[in-house]
């Protein structure tokens, strides 16, 4: 495995801290209520952690790709909505620096470098989930601005975001070779976001639909060039699969943990249900798969920082590998646990609800297996 520098031990070591002292019971009470409490995002913004990759010379963390996913791998070992809520900010984020010129840097960076300014990736529509080709949302010129119409699902810490990348379309006939983004702040007349979805999992992170109705931004709010949108799309989605794959192996990790720890105490037929081999096979399965998802994550996070060419390819290996691990995983848990896991008073069936949408979000499993064979079929 990639080996981790001081620094990223001294961050998994604070995270770890703050997870069991300040998130894990708050985190567990909002799954209950539905709802982001404020103590829970003031926590995020007082440790930095929305401006973790931020350059320093703009008051941020300056950290590496790889003290992300240790931030958000951390964050989903107690909680899958903390690690949703960090790591779409990361999505958004990572639009921003990509397709971001001067001016716009100069503009953003300091708010976002203060830790309370979020950054949102509005891609996916009603009609346009994995054909993210067939965009409808339309931005069309007006003199000095351009007015976007249309609409966006599921999107990912609607109402606590300030800034949303939102990719449009100049012309739906031209598919990818239409798609532009635009910065669309969150007062700008016209833009609305709708009620909370309700969901299976991430259930406290606010997941909207956004309305666009003659929505005005200045050609200033361009994000990159006209038409070029589709390549901030693909070099943000190759960067966070990555971080969805950390996400799934924190959550995999935790359902282990809770596993051993009740198979442990828990007994029947006068003794510990981890000296039945039917149990501790199942244990031991889940730490093989565990250690493979975190061997895999963090190479493939030490690509992410040094560049790697293929990035694409990897990321999608790491996203699908380590999320059908932690389905795998969770699902196991709750076996281990019998009825109990079943209950919501215990923190497996939680675990297995957030783990599916691992398998989902950032382009499903069955995308990136596409993906996956269409660079096997170009290299061998
Ligand atoms: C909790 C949550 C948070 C999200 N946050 C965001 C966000 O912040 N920003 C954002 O833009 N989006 C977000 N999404 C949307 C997410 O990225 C999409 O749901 C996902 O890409 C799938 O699109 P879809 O839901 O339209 O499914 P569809 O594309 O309709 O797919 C339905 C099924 O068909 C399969 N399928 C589709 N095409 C093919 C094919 N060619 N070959 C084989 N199988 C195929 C899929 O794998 C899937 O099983 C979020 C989703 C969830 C659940």
């Amino acid at each position: 495995m990639a080996t981790f520098s001081k620094t990223h031990e001294m961050i998994q070591k604070m995270l770890r801290e703050l997870c069991r002292d300040k998130i894990a019971e708050l985190a567990a009470e909002a799954d209950k209520t539905k709802e982001y409490p404020p103590e829970l995002h003031n926590i995020f913004i007082e440790s930095g952690l929305f401006a973790l990759r931020i350059p320093e010379e703009y008051d941020g963390g300056g950290m590496d790709f790889t003290s992300s996913c240790i931030v958000v791998e951390e964050l989903a070992r107690v909680d899958g909505t903390c690690a949703n809520t960090v790591a779409h900010h990361q999505a958004g984020l990572c639009s921003f620096m990509k397709g971001a010129g001067k001016a716009q840097r100069h503009t953003y960076l300091p708010k976002i470098g203060k830790g309370d300014y979020l950054v949102g990736f509005a891609l996916t529509e009603p009609n346009a989930g994995s054909d993210a080709f067939s965009l409808q949302t339309l931005a069309s010129p007006d003199g000095d601005h351009y007015i976007i119409n249309g609409s966006k699902c599921f999107i990912s810490n609607s109402g606590l975001t300030d800034l949303y990348v939102v990719f449009t379309t100049v012309d739906p006939e031209l598919r990818r070779d239409g798609i532009t983004a635009f910065l669309v702040e969150k007062d700008t007349t016209g833009f609305k976001i709708g009620k909370p979805e309700k969901k299976m999992g991430f259930r406290a992170s606010p997941t909207c639909e956004l309305t666009f109705d003659n929505v005005r931004v200045p050609k200033e709010n361009l994000l990159g060039q006209i038409g070029k949108g589709w390549q901030l799309v693909h070099q943000s989605l190759t960067e966070t699969r990555v971080m969805i794959a950390a996400m799934a192996l924190g959550i995999a990790q935790g359902a282990m943990e809770v596993a051993v720890s009740y198979a442990k105490k828990r007994e029947q037929f006068g003794k510990s249900i981890i000296s039945f081999q039917g149990v501790s096979f199942m244990l031991a399965d889940m730490a093989i798969q565990v250690e493979m998802a975190r061997s895999l994550v963090y190479e493939i996070a030490a690509k992410v920082d040094q560049g790697d060419k293929n990035l694409h390819y990897y990321a999608s290996i790491a996203k699908c590998a380590a999320s059908d691990i932690a389905m795998k995983v969770t699902t196991d848990a709750v076996q281990v646990l019998g009825g109990y896991g079943y209950m919501a008073d215990y923190p497996v069936e939680k675990m297995m609800r957030d783990a599916k949408a691992t398998q989902i979000i950032e382009g499903t499993n069955q995308i990136q297996r596409m993906q996956i064979a269409r660079h096997l079929s170009k290299i061998y």
